[in-house]
């Protein structure tokens, strides 16, 4: 968590304005400028405190279940390696998955929550608030408050409330308030305004736990170093199994905060290519997908400056993804700079594709993910029968499926 890169390197940002080359910062109201300072102090303090990080390490271990398994996925190579032959191709890398979805919660929000919990224990703080749109991020954050004791408010678009009614009861199981946001189109992005406008009336007693690496510096960075676990494990694991590290690294990116906890540690290993998958809906043409680095431009949203989806007169657009955790107009800023520096590859992957690697996955390996990482698994297995038989791909399957049953049952046509 505290290894000091080296010059030039991927892994150095961000500055001390929290600025990923023109990216990031904090654009935020001075009412707020405090709280956000008060923050960046407790942070920096925490980062390099060895009892908090053994804390962080204890949880880790004995309440999420970490390390997740690095597991070889031989059926599904062995299939795309049909795929490989039947066009004439030796190839078919082997398939690795960073076994994410079989934390606490299902999923790897967990990493970030628990951090982030201890941090608001460290300040002093007595309220958590959250913003969900899916609600995985939701039951993440009122299971901390739960397991340390927060009363917890958790912001949720009122069209989410209803599109995700497990989740909404899951969360007031755990004894938190779930607050409908009916402005805007009642999802994601308004959630989050709204719970930034709680945090401003109540910044005495809050903390705000933000779900993924975006909005004003530091969290950004600081979800990026709670989920950068992945990332280390992974290395670590791939170095015992198969003695190097993998040739591709691939992530699903709503937000960004799984991908860049998968891809962080590996920044500056200029051999390994590594690619993230948006949410490209029903194709880029129209409206209703959600691949703000592909099809966006820079622009200002929650307190940072990133790739968006907005018209010529800067309002924010909806976008759309059979995946509601990928559905989020915006980007955490750090991938908005490693796409403009290329070390980052960043690609689209449609609604029907997602689905076809659901169905894949789960009768190749019988592991049935979320949608989000069905969308990183499609872009998998349109590049492994391409790539040659001693090459290794690490995907991470950051999220089991139980939640997109329902959907995935719609979409196929099966009653339910
Ligand atoms: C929330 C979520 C995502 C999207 O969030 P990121 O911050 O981009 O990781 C992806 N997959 C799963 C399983 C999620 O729950």
């Amino acid at each position: 968590m505290n290894e000091t890169p080296t010059p030039n390197s991927f892994r150095a940002g961000p500055d001390e304005e929290g600025r990923f080359g023109i990216y990031g910062g904090r654009f935020v109201a001075e009412t707020l400028m405090p709280l956000i300072l008060e923050l960046e102090g407790a942070w920096n303090e925490a980062r390099v405190d060895p009892e908090f990080l053994a804390e962080v390490a204890h949880l880790n271990k004995h309440y999420t279940g970490r390390p997740s398994p690095l597991y070889y996925a031989e059926r599904l190579t062995e299939e795309l390696r049909g795929v490989a032959a039947a066009q004439g191709l030796d190839g078919g890398a082997k398939i690795y998955f960073k076994r994410d979805e079989l934390n606490h919660t299902g999923s790897h929000k967990i990493n970030n929550c628990l951090g982030q919990i201890l941090l608001a224990r460290k300040m002093g703080k007595t309220r958590i608030i959250a913003e969900t749109g899916a609600g995985q991020h939701g039951v993440a954050a009122a299971t901390v408050a739960a397991r340390f004791g927060f009363p917890c408010v958790v912001y949720m678009g009122a069209t989410d409330v209803e599109r995700q009614s497990p989740n909404v009861f899951r969360m007031k199981l755990l004894g938190a308030e779930v607050v409908p946001v009916t402005s805007g189109h009642g999802t994601l992005k308004d959630a989050m305004n709204e719970a930034l406008r709680d945090w401003v009336t109540n910044v005495d007693s809050t903390y705000y736990l933000i779900g993924t690496a975006a909005g004003p510096h530091p969290y950004p960075e600081l979800v990026r170093e709670f989920q950068s676990v992945i990332g280390r494990e992974a290395r670590e694991q791939m170095l015992e199994m198969e003695g190097r590290l993998p040739d591709l690294l691939v992530a699903a990116v709503g937000g960004g905060s799984n991908a860049i906890g998968l891809f962080h540690p590996f920044l500056d290993d200029k051999d390994v290519a590594i690619v993230g998958v948006e949410a490209g809906g029903k194709g880029l043409d129209g409206e209703e997908h959600c691949a703000s680095l592909t099809a966006g431009s820079p622009g200002v949203l929650h307190g940072n400056r990133t790739y968006l989806l907005q018209d010529g007169d800067g309002q924010i657009k909806e976008g759309h993804s059979i995946s509601a955790g990928l559905d989020y107009p915006g980007i955490g800023p750090e991938h908005s700079w490693l796409k403009d520096t290329g070390r980052v590859e960043y690609v689209p992957i449609m609604d029907v594709e997602a689905l076809e690697a659901f169905k894949m996955l789960t009768g190749t390996e019988g592991i049935i993910p979320a949608l989000e990482p069905a969308h990183a698994l499609a872009e998998v297995i349109k590049r492994a029968p391409k790539m040659g038989r001693d090459q290794i791909i690490v995907m991470n399957l950051c999220g089991r499926g139980d939640k997109d049953v329902h959907t995935v049952a719609k979409h196929l046509g099966m009653a339910i």
